[in-house]
């Protein structure tokens, strides 16, 4: 075991050290013995990732073949390999022809949430069907115990080649900033983290009949209730104390258009954004009415409501999760389904897979600005949490949505909505370098981001399955 660095420094509280610190001499001769310790130059931070190909999602162009040029943690040039030349004392990483890509950008997830699907008889009898009962238990464990248990599910995502998240709630009170600020300063690994916080929402929302002695504590521990336009007020200021990145707040028709105003409001003058989980026509006018930045889901959204946020620039967050049959892939198959109920399952998966082929069409159609997130915070057997993110985003693809326009809605589009495209979501100078490379071409078949190969991450690899090291 390798001491730590705490340990290094208390062998040193020995007694003559001590009395020499006291002395002047001391600070001299620490002063001397720094200007000893050779700097790095700025060379030696240079690397040069080469690769076969080079996709750029705003435009669509392949650079082949391409190399970027990194300082630090930073991109300083991309282009042809003779265009970018070998800067003297670079570390150079030849992808040979893999495809680079800018990482990828989750929407929507809830890293410190990883429900198991309870057996159906169990679903059944709380309010909120197959997220309650698992709700709940995370909700009664350790918040310690939940946010380790975020930390693995962060590290798996940055491991499929997810370099930042927007996490919207279900995190207690502090766990998805905490996460944030531990992965900020390398305690641990993982995507960037725009946290959320709790989240808002009305009284009587997810959770219902609880046990009354208990249900305040368990209430606050998750959500932040609106209770009129003040309290929304209020709600946005005891997340902002938090230090959160935005403001989640779920809307069903218990939130009305003045309190869900009052939200936006507030955040927008605090220089945060709002996002909005509605999923159902009315809802989605109360987000589109109240000036929401995102919708996240909404499945419901009529053409006359996507041309709405089309011209009010309110992005779409789409969240593929249940296509195809979702629940039917996670649940265990030791519980075993009578074959009436299976088939009633089998042909609503169908039928809600036939809607969303529809809705991704119209969105296409209406010219909205999109992105995607997995919403991920099922527990997938076999799969960890990046495999079962980034197979969401391949729903989209399945769903009528081009390669191209798949990815884009997980790098650029998504870097727009969460307001970091000066940073994120392109191979691009002055940007993050954060690259994530793939083994074929994701263009003729975008099922290879289910299968990245390669992730950098503020100039630093991750994973590099293309290269041993
Ligand atoms: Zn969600």
């Amino acid at each position: 075991m390798q001491p730590s660095p705490r340990h290094v420094r208390d062998c040193y509280t020995n007694e003559p050290l001590r009395r020499l610190k006291k002395s002047a001499a001391f600070f001299v001769a620490l002063f001397v013995v720094s200007l000893w310790v050779p700097q790095p130059s700025a060379q030696s931070t240079l690397t040069l990732v080469k690769a076969g190909r080079l996709l750029d999602p705003r435009t669509g162009n392949m650079l082949s073949p391409a190399a970027v040029l990194i300082e630090g943690n930073k991109i300083k040039q991309v282009g042809s390999p003779t265009q970018v030349g070998v800067p003297a004392g670079a570390r150079i990483i030849d992808l040979g022809a893999a495809t680079l890509l800018p990482g990828l950008i989750d929407g929507h997830t809830h890293l410190l949430l990883d429900i198991v699907v309870p057996p159906r008889a169990e679903s059944e009898r709380h309010s909120n069907g197959e997220f309650s009962p698992g709700l709940l238990l995370s909700v009664a464990e350790s918040p310690s115990k939940r946010v380790l248990m975020g930390a693995q599910l962060a590290r798996e995502d940055l491991e499929s080649g997810i370099t930042t998240v927007r996490n919207l709630g279900h995190s207690g009170i502090d766990g998805d900033t905490e996460l944030r600020d531990a992965i900020k300063a390398g305690r641990v690994t993982g995507p960037r983290i725009l946290a959320s916080g709790r989240k808002l929402i009305a009284q009587g929302s997810y959770f219902q009949n609880l046990n009354p002695a208990l249900a305040d504590a368990i209430l606050h521990q998750e959500f932040l209730l609106v209770n009129g336009p003040d309290g929304a007020r209020q709600a946005v200021r005891e997340n902002i104390f938090q230090h959160v990145d935005v403001i989640k707040v779920t809307t069903g028709e218990d939130i009305s258009v003045a309190e869900l105003t009052a939200v936006v409001d507030e955040a927008h003058r605090q220089h945060i954004k709002v996002a909005v989980h509605a999923a159902d026509t009315n809802s989605v006018q109360t987000a589109i009415d109240a000036g929401a930045d995102s919708i996240e889901h909404g499945n419901q959204a009529t053409d006359l409501q996507l041309q709405q946020m089309r011209n009010k620039g309110i992005f779409l967050d789409l969240t593929p999760t249940f296509y195809d049959g979702f629940f039917l892939k996670i649940t265990e198959p030791s519980i075993v389904l009578p074959q009436a109920v299976h088939d009633a399952e089998v042909s609503a998966a169908e039928r809600g897979k036939k809607r969303y082929d529809e809705l991704v069409h119209r969105v296409l159609k209406s010219g909205v600005k999109f992105s995607a997130g997995s919403d991920m915070c099922w527990f997938y057997p076999g799969k960890t949490r990046g495999e079962a993110s980034t197979a969401t985003f391949v729903n989209l693809h399945r769903a009528g949505m081009s390669p191209l326009d798949v990815i884009r809605a997980v790098t650029t589009n998504a870097a727009e909505m969460l307001g970091w495209s000066d940073r994120i979501g392109a191979i691009e100078a002055g940007k993050f370098a954060d690259l994530i490379a793939v083994g074929g071409d994701p263009i003729a078949d975008v099922t290879e981001l289910e299968r990245v190969k390669f992730v950098m991450k503020d100039g630093q690899i991750v994973k590099n399955n293309i290269v041993p090291h």
